[in-house]
Formats: C-alpha cells, sequence, structure tokens
C-alpha cells in the first residue's frame, strides 16, 4: 500500500492503522503545497524518524512549488477547506497515483478533522486503485497526536500554504503540546 504523508503528525496513526489491518505501507512524502523549502525539509526530518522507527520504505516526490502554485490559481483567497484546498488535494494524490502505478494508495489527508474526507475520496474515485481510507475515524486523529508527542515530532500550526499561514496570522510556531 503506498500511503501519501503529509506529515508525521499525522501519519503516525496511519501507519499504525495500515499495519494493523496487515498493510505494509510504503510511505509517499509529496508536500509541494508547503510554503517553503525549509518547512518542507522541517517535516521531511520527522517523516524520515516515523520510516526509520517502523523500518519501511519513504520514498520522496521532489518539492515543486511552482507548479503546485499554479495548480490553485485563482483560488488563493479562498478560506481553509475550500475549493484551493480541492485542487491541492488533487494536485497531490495526482503525483500520489503516478508514482503508485497499479499499486493500491491512500492518503494521510484524511485524518485531519480540518480536511473533509468526502471531498478527498471524490477525487479519488478517479483512480481504481484508491483506497478511500478515512482514518479520523475509530479515534485516528488522537491517536497519530498521541504518537507525534511520545515521539516529538515537530507539529506545525498551520495547514501548509502561505494562504494558510496568512489566515494564521503568519504564526508558523511549533504547537507541539
Ligand atoms: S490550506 Fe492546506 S489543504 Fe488547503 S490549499 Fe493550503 S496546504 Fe492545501
Amino acid at each position: 500500500m503506498i500511503l501519501h504523508i503529509c506529515c508525521a503528525p499525522c501519519g503516525g496513526g496511519c501507519v499504525e492503522r495500515v499495519k494493523e489491518e496487515g498493510g505494509r505501507p510504503v510511505l509517499f512524502y509529496s508536500n509541494s503545497n508547503l510554503n517553503s523549502l525549509e518547512e518542507f525539509e522541517r517535516r521531511l526530518a520527522c517523516v524520515r524518524q516515523l520510516a526509520e522507527s517502523q523500518q519501511i520504505e519513504l520514498v520522496v516526490d521532489p518539492y515543486d512549488h511552482e507548479s503546485w502554485l499554479k495548480a490553485v490559481r485563482g483560488y488563493e483567497n479562498e478560506p481553509e477547506q475550500g475549493e484551493r484546498c480541492r485542487h491541492c488535494f488533487r494536485f497531490s494524490l495526482t503525483r500520489t497515483a503516478l508514482f503508485a502505478g497499479e499499486r493500491k494508495f491512500c492518503t494521510t489527508l484524511t485524518v485531519s478533522p480540518r480536511k473533509r474526507s468526502k471531498v478527498i475520496f471524490e477525487i479519488g474515485a478517479r483512480w481504481e486503485n484508491f483506497v478511500p481510507e478515512d482514518f479520523k475515524k475509530r479515534d485516528g486523529y488522537r491517536r497519530s497526536c498521541e504518537i507525534a508527542r511520545e515521539c516529538g515530532f515537530y507539529r506545525q500550526n498551520y495547514c501548509g500554504c502561505e494562504f494558510s499561514l496568512r489566515d494564521n496570522g503568519g504564526n508558523d510556531e511549533n504547537n507541539l503540546s
């Protein structure tokens, strides 16, 4: 199972779930939506830590924010959970699908209470091998937060793009608690 991963704080519970269900996840870190390469590397460092602790493979999709900006052009002023996010999800899922080929894939994006799984599943439905796994079910978000605290993962307090940072008042401090 290819598991598209946005960050380690979301990913911990998802990796655990896939393993519980008998799968062996390969992590695909695709995060061109992030506002800077520095933030991309910062989140990647914790994803590497997660992959190593779980002894699973990690593949990194090169950062390409210019292409992402083109994909969301015209939606910059949408609020989080609006149309910009739909295009953002499509962008990352398309890259994941290209990497997955015929293998099954799903995404950690569904673990966040701030992301509507229904929208993610509507986008994913275009690929036969997309698995609509709703990681927020069965207390998935709480479990991911628990693992993040135990492992001391950097946990950002904005979604990732410059527009979400703007709407958060520019506050990008770690909010792990
Ligand atoms: S707020 Fe998050 S999901 Fe929405 S466009 Fe920005 S990075 Fe993507």
